[in-house]
This record gives structure tokens, sequence and C-alpha cells, in this order.
């Protein structure tokens, strides 16, 4: 398999450098965005909104992207690899081998990689639904470390999942003591008397898929308590790789997968898959882009 480094293909066994800093402290950021199979070819979904967020935390590190580069890199990992549903990973970080703690010093490396596509909650969790626990861990503080995806902010989320596993659930929601925030890659929404809730929390990842749930149902965004949240009649997670994902368990509170989040499900497929043709806006053809070259 192909990878892309810094505006060449190499392969994905090539050695790293044991002694890059971003291997060391997790000084990088990176993306997790799909490319789905449409009528028209491959389309990658929200490359834009996932780009500007990359731009974000790459601009906390103090690093510049080069945004055009690792858009076609995309295109061309899509293509010479014949992916037409894949995740794209693009990732910056600091590399040359120092590990001191002055980032100014540092040359950022940018690379991109496109994977088959296989669900982190493991096949089949939109079907069969998720069942997670309450962590005993804290959500990173977004005053201490901003809530973007910062690659060492990820320690807290891979943390609190392995707490859960542990336990025997599958998935872990951060809870502030009283307020629900996310679960360790997806946000989470509510369903109560057929009104549709998306949590709010300033500790929270502003996830693209959250915000394309609110766009597509119009429902409302706010600060849930775990009570309330317990007291729901659906329960579900989203995000690039979970989409929307049925909660079917939360601690001992057992939920069944509801006709709302069914239809939600349904509607984010057509979305993504091109299939809705008041959402074509969000999709980017890569194919056409290279071939226009
Ligand atoms: N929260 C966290 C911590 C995540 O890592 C993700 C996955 N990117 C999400 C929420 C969902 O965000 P998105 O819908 O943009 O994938």
């Amino acid at each position: 398999m192909k990878l892309w480094l810094d505006g060449c293909l190499v392969d994905r066994h090539d050695r790293p450098d044991l002694l890059e800093n971003g291997l060391h402290y997790g000084t990088g950021v990176f993306e997790g965005i799909r490319a789905y199979a449409t009528p028209r070819g491959p389309a990658i979904f929200r490359l834009a909104d996932h780009m500007d967020r990359l731009d974000q935390g790459a601009a906390v590190l103090g690093m510049t992207l080069d945004r055009p580069a690792l858009e076609d890199a995309m295109g061309t990992l899509l293509a010479v690899n014949g992916f037409s549903d894949a995740y794209l990973r693009p990732i910056a970080y600091y590399g040359n081998g120092q590990l001191h703690l002055d980032a100014h010093r540092l040359v950022a490396r940018q690379a991109v990689a496109a994977l088959p596509w296989t669900s982190h909650l493991g096949e089949g969790a939109e079907d069969k639904g998720i069942r997670m626990a309450v962590t005993s861990l804290r959500r990173n503080d977004h005053r201490a470390i901003p809530a973007l995806k910062l690659c060492g902010g990820y320690v807290n989320s891979i943390v609190a999942k392995l707490e859960a596993h542990r336990r025997g659930f599958e998935e872990a929601l951060f809870v502030d003591g009283e307020h629900v925030c996310e679960a360790s890659a997806e946000n989470v929404f509510l369903v109560k008397d057929g009104r549709i809730t998306g949590v709010d929390h300033p500790d929270q990842l502003p996830g693209i898929t959250r915000r394309t749930i609110l766009e597509m149902t119009g429902a409302t965004s706010r600060r849930v308590t775990l009570e309330e949240l317990l007291d729901a009649d659906e329960v579900f997670l989203t995000g690039t790789s979970a989409e929307v994902a049925p909660v079917t368990q939360l601690e001992g509170r057992r939920y069944g997968i509801g006709p709302i989040t069914r239809q939600i499900q349904r509607a984010y497929q057509d979305a993504v898959h091109g299939r809705d043709a008041t959402r074509l806006s969000w999709l980017t053809f890569p194919e056409m882009a290279l071939a226009a070259k």
C-alpha cells in the first residue's frame, strides 16, 4: 500500500525515524475523513470542513499546512490504491529527530494515508448498536489543550476506552460530573418524546458529523446532564468513522434502537453516497479534479 509523505509516494513499511518529535510528544494534528462511492465516482465528504479543522489544529502547533498538496494527495491515493470507499488520514507532525520542546525550531512533516474502510467500533456497530460505559476519567479540559484533533490529546480517549473494555463495554462516555461531554471518538445525541438534541460541551470536539446531523434534522444543541441521557428514549453517537451509531446500553440502562435513529442513519447514508440531491455541495469529487489537470 502506498502512502504520501512530503510530496512523495512511499511504501507503508518504510521505517520511520524513531527520534521524531511527534512520536515522543504527540506534537501533531490529524483528520479522519471518508470517501464514499457515489453514482458520479468516489467523493470525499465535507472535505473543506475537515481541512478547516486540520488548519486550526496546525495553527495551535505553529505549523502552516500545504493544503492544496494534501488535498491533491488524497485524490492521488484513492486513484493509485483503486479505492472508492476509503478512510483518509492526513497528518502533520514535527519531525527532525529533535527531542527538545521548542516547536518553533522544528520542521513539520505532512503525510496522507488512504485505508480501505473498516469501522473502528467493529463491523455492524450501526446495526447492532454500542454498549457504553461512563468513564472515571475527565475529558481533556479545552483550557488545557484545545478540543481539536491534536495527536497527544488522543491519549485521553485511548485510556478511557481501555477502561471501558476492561469493564466489558465497547465505548467510553466522558461526563464532567454532571454534564455529558462526548464519547472517545464520537459526539452524542438523544431523542426524547420525538425531539432530537445534540449534546453540547466546551470540551468536546466540534464534530463534523454532529454538525451534519444538526443541519439535516434541525435538532437543538445544548448542555445535557447524565440523568437526562439515561432518561432518553433513543441515544446515538456520530462521527466520521462511526457515522450514526445507536447506543443500546449505557452502564445498566438499556435502550432500544428507535425509529428516529434509523431514519437519521438512512438520511446520512443518502447524503454521503450522493443520493440526496440537496446535499451534493458536501461532496468533493477528486477524480474529476485530477482529470481536469
Ligand atoms: N469527538 C472526538 C474526540 C473524535 O475523535 C471524533 C472523530 N473525529 C468526533 C468527536 C466526531 O467528529 P467527526 O464527526 O468530525 O468525525
